[in-house]
């Protein structure tokens, strides 16, 4: 997912500087949208008075860009407002939707971003050192546009291997996981168990790497990775856990749910189910805008951080992975990338 993320490549998905016609010195690159002003990364400061640093009181969006286009846009849209009306920032009074597109877009071309990332980040803004929001009457909003690989080239073709994580999700009652705010310290310490373990492990080859985990509600069922949601395919069927369970409704899963499973003619059903479907499965994947798809070939159990059970799921991507995931690259590589 695209937090903790590692910068892997930077290859052709930036226009070269001769190409750019912005008037932004390529050589100060990547430009940030700071609170109304576009300025090189070096220079892109918040308060420390903003409560977005004090609290983790934000939101924030993942968001692709595919060929110069803002993929899923629309959708990306919907929710970076819905989940800021869940925790009563107004950010549609400061900042239009069609203005937060205008952003990204500017963001896009000061970097001479042809593939990329966009990461969307309000804050509920400059406050007191108190908790009260109401004290914070501007929210903060930063556009960062570059580029991004979470997982090796290698990882994608042969699958990942997982953890399953003992810290459960964030029950909904407490903070809901469908909200994506800018507290994510839940999915950050389920993430470094994976790592831990890995480190134990001696585990130096870096598309062997344990970068992600299978988080469970506090009932035992499956819920989603730290930054991915979760397939699992069982005799020529996908499941994947419904909203209810408390994840994140991943716009990544959407697409694969309401497009890409139509399309190849795949029948995919929501419903809760415990891990020993996971261990059962004759495959498991992961979606999100960071990492898009990627297979799981081995999930790993542990305890105290001492390897309890690996299982594994497939030698290497499964061939209805490999399908639908083909299928979402030649959307994605098309002429007409869709924005909503
Ligand atoms: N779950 C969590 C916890 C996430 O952080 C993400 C990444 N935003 C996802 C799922 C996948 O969502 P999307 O496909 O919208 O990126």
């Amino acid at each position: 997912m695209e937090d903790n993320m590692t910068q892997l490549t930077s290859e052709p998905s930036v226009q070269s500087a001769a190409k750019t016609t912005t008037g932004f010195d390529a050589s100060r690159r990547p430009y940030i949208w700071v609170n109304g002003d576009m300025v090189p990364k070096d220079e892109a400061k918040v308060s420390v008075y903003d409560h977005g640093l004090l609290y983790g009181d934000g939101i924030f969006e993942g968001i692709r860009v595919y060929n110069g286009k803002i993929f899923k846009c629309e959708q990306h849209m919907d929710r970076l407002y819905k989940c800021c009306d869940e925790i009563f920032i107004d950010l549609a009074s400061h900042v239009s939707r069609q203005e937060m597109i205008d952003i990204q877009r500017k963001c896009i071309e000061a970097n001479g971003i042809v593939n990329g990332y966009i990461r969307l980040v309000i804050t509920r803004g400059v406050g007191t050192l108190g908790l009260n929001p109401y004290l914070c009457p501007t929210p903060g909003v930063i556009c960062i546009a570059d580029t991004i690989a979470l997982y090796t080239p290698e990882m994608y073709e042969k699958g990942m291997r997982v953890v399953v994580a003992h810290r459960p999700k964030t029950p909904i009652a407490c903070l809901d996981p469908r909200v994506k705010t800018l507290n994510y310290l839940n999915n950050i310490m389920a993430k470094c168990e994976a790592i831990h373990l890995g480190k134990k492990m001696g585990i130096t080859d870096p598309s062997e790497q344990l970068l992600e985990v299978i988080m469970l509600s506090t009932e035992g069922k499956v819920a989603e990775g730290s930054g991915d949601n979760i397939f699992v395919v069982k005799d020529g069927k996908i499941i994947t856990p419904p909203s209810e369970v408390g994840i994140l409704e991943g716009i990544t899963r959407r697409f694969v749910k309401d497009v890409l499973c139509p399309a190849c003619d795949i029948e995919i059903e929501e419903r809760l189910f415990e891990l020993d479907e996971i261990y059962s499965a004759d495959e498991v994947f992961l979606t999100g805008t960071a990492a898009e798809m990627i297979a799981v070939r081995e999930v790993i159990e542990h305890v105290d951080l001492e390897v309890a059970k690996i299982h594994t799921i497939t030698e290497g991507e499964g061939p209805i992975t490999k399908k639908l995931r083909a299928m979402f690259t030649q959307v994605v590589t098309s002429d007409n990338v869709p924005e909503d």
